[in-house]
C-alpha cells in the first residue's frame, strides 16, 4: 500500500510532484542547496477558472493529531499522505451557535458533524445536531431550511453524489441534501422529536427519505436499517425509493461493480444495516501502562462484502462523470467514531481509507483538469500523541512504520467512556480550478462559496507592488490560470 501512494507521486504533478519529493525526503537527505524554492511552482497551479466537476472529501474529526498519527504508523514520519501533496493548504474555524432567542446567538467552541457539514453545505452557521437548516430559540424549534451546495449543483443541471462509510443517514452526508432541526431523526419511525417534518404532517420527512427525495444520481453507504422502515404512506423507504423514484438497489461490492451508468435511474446502495466496518481490527486504549505496546501492529478487519471507500468513490466518479459535471461530496465517517471509541486501529485505518479515496479522485483530476478537490474534516477530535510512558487517562502504543513506537492518549473522557469532539481548527486543502481560495485561515461557511464556484476573478498586477509584477514578467508563470 504504501508503495501503491509512493507511485501516485511519481505519476501526479510534475514538478510539483519532485518538489514535494524533494521536501518529503529532506529528514533523510538535503541537497546542497536545500530544497527548492516552491514560488513559481504554486503560483503556475493558481486556476481561477470556475470547476465543472467538485469532489469534496470529508475525514470526520480528522484533525492534525489523527492524520500525524496516521501517517507515522502507516508512513513513518517522513512519509507523505496524497492528502499531504495538495498545492492549497489552509486552516478552518469549525465554531457553531448554540440556540437562544438571537439575532446573535452563543458561540459553541466545540461542535458535532451536524452544524459544521452544514456550514459547508449552506454558507450558515447553525446549532449542534441541526442539519442544513439555521438556528433558532430551542433544539426542538426548526430553523430556517438553507438550500444546500449539492441541491444547488442538482438545480445546474450538474449530477450529484452522497458517499460515506458512516449510515448514509448520519448527520455529514444527511446535511448535504436534507434539513431537519434534530440529526437522530434519520428515518420515517424515527421521528417522535421532529413530527412536524413527518411527511404525514406535510413535512419534509426523514433523513432517509430526503435524500433519495433529493434526486441524488449516486447514494452510497451504510444505515440499510432507516430504508427499511416502513413510511407514513406504508411501504418502506427502499420500497419507495425503488417503486416510486425509480433508485436501483445494490447492497454487495460486487453488485456495486455491476452498476454501469445512471442514464436509467439513480443507484442506491447501502452495504450494511448500520455503520460500515473500519479498515483495521479495534485497538481500544485503556489506563496506563495502557494497550498495544511497542511491537504492537493494527489488523485488517474482515469487511466481508462491504467495499472499501475507494471503490465507493471510484464508482461515483464513474457514474457521475458527464458533460455539464457534478457535485460528489466522500466521507470517511469512521474515524470520528473510532475516536470516540479511543481506537486508535480503527482511526487510523480509516485515514488511509480517506487518502485512498483522494487517490481515486486526483486520478480522474489528471483527465478532467476542470475539477476542484477539497479535504477536509469537521471538527478536530480528542487523540493526542504523547510521549512514550505517558500517565494520560487512557493510552495505547503502536509500532510505526520507522519502527518505532509511538503512544497516543485519550483524556476528554474517563477510560471506557465516549471521547469528545475538540474545538480546535483543522486542515483545508485542495487542488484543481479556484483550490487557491482554502489558503490561510478561513471558516467553514467561506468553504460553501469555493465549492459552489466563484465567479472567475483576474489578477490586478496595476495594483501590486512593483517587484511582484517583475517576478511574474520573469518566470512567465500564470498565464493559463490567471
Ligand atoms: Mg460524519
Ligand atoms: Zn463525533
Amino acid at each position: 500500500m504504501q508503495s501503491t501512494r509512493r507511485r501516485r507521486r511519481a505519476l501526479v504533478g510534475g514538478g510539483a510532484t519532485a518538489a514535494l519529493l524533494a521536501s518529503a525526503a529532506a529528514a533523510v537527505a538535503v541537497g546542497p542547496f536545500g530544497t527548492p524554492d516552491r514560488s513559481s511552482e504554486l503560483a503556475s497551479q493558481i486556476d481561477s477558472s470556475k470547476p465543472r466537476n467538485v469532489i469534496l472529501l470529508i475525514g470526520d474529526g480528522t484533525d492534525e493529531a489523527i492524520i500525524t498519527a496516521a501517517r507515522n504508523y502507516e508512513l513513518g514520519a517522513a512519509g507523505r499522505f496524497a492528502l499531504d501533496e495538495l498545492p492549497f493548504v489552509g486552516d478552518m474555524t469549525t465554531y457553531g451557535l448554540k440556540v437562544g432567542p438571537g439575532p446573535d446567538y452563543p458561540i459553541a467552541y466545540v461542535s458535532d458533524s451536524a452544524p459544521t457539514a452544514s456550514a459547508w453545505s449552506t454558507g450558515h452557521k447553525t446549532v449542534d445536531s441541526r442539519l442544513s437548516q439555521g438556528p433558532s430559540v430551542s433544539d426542538s424549534v426548526p430553523g430556517e431550511d438553507y438550500q444546500t451546495v449539492l441541491e444547488l449543483a442538482h438545480q445546474q443541471g450538474k449530477r450529484t453524489g452522497n458517499v460515506s462509510t458512516a449510515e448514509i443517514t448520519d448527520a455529514t452526508p444527511a446535511a448535504a441534501a436534507s434539513h431537519i432541526n434534530l440529526r437522530g431523526c434519520q428515518g420515517p419511525t424515527d421521528m417522535a422529536a421532529c413530527d412536524y417534518a413527518r411527511k404525514s404532517r406535510g413535512g419534509k420527512g426523514s433523513v432517509a427519505e430526503q435524500l433519495v427525495d433529493n434526486d441524488i444520481d449516486v447514494i452510497l453507504g451504510g444505515g440499510a436499517q432507516r430504508y427499511a422502515q416502513r413510511t407514513d404512506a406504508g411501504p418502506t423507504v427502499l420500497e419507495y425509493a425503488q417503486r416510486t423514484l425509480g433508485y436501483r438497489y445494490v447492497d454487495t461490492k460486487a453488485a456495486l461493480a455491476g452498476v454501469t451508468s445512471v442514464r436509467r435511474g439513480p443507484v442506491l446502495g447501502l452495504f450494511t444495516t448500520g455503520n460500515m466496518t473500519p479498515r483495521y481490527q479495534p485497538l481500544v486504549a485503556a489506563v496506563p501502562p495502557g494497550a498495544g505496546g511497542p511491537t504492537q501492529k493494527c489488523q485488517l478487519a474482515d469487511r466481508g462484502t462491504q467495499p472499501s471507500l475507494a471503490e465507493m468513490t471510484d464508482k461515483a466518479i464513474e457514474l457521475l462523470d458527464n458533460k455539464k459535471g457534478f457535485f460528489l461530496q466522500v466521507e470517511s465517517a469512521m474515524i470520528d467514531k473510532q475516536e470516540h471509541a479511543s481506537d486508535i486501529c480503527g482511526a487510523i485505518g480509516d485515514v488511509v481509507e480517506l487518502d485512498e479515496a483522494l487517490e481515486v479522485a486526483l486520478e480522474y483530476q489528471e483527465d478532467n483538469p476542470d475539477t476542484l478537490i477539497v479535504v477536509t474534516a469537521d471538527h478536530s477530535h480528542s487523540t493526542q500523541i504523547v510521549p512514550n510512558g505517558s500517565a494520560g487517562r487512557a493510552t495505547a502504543t503502536l509500532q510505526t512504520a520507522d519502527g518505532d513506537p509511538m503512544s497516543v492518549a485519550y483524556s476528554t473522557a474517563a477510560p471506557g467512556g465516549s471521547q469528545a469532539h475538540t474545538g480546535s481548527t483543522v486542515r483545508v486543502a485542495a487542488s484543481g480550478p479556484q483550490a487557491a481560495n482554502v489558503t490561510g485561515l478561513i471558516d467553514q461557511t467561506d468553504l460553501y462559496w469555493t465549492l459552489r464556484g466563484h465567479k472567475p476573478s483576474k489578477p490586478d498586477y496595476h495594483g501590486k507592488p512593483k517587484w511582484i509584477k517583475k517576478r511574474w514578467w520573469h518566470h512567465g508563470h500564470g498565464h493559463g490560470g490567471w
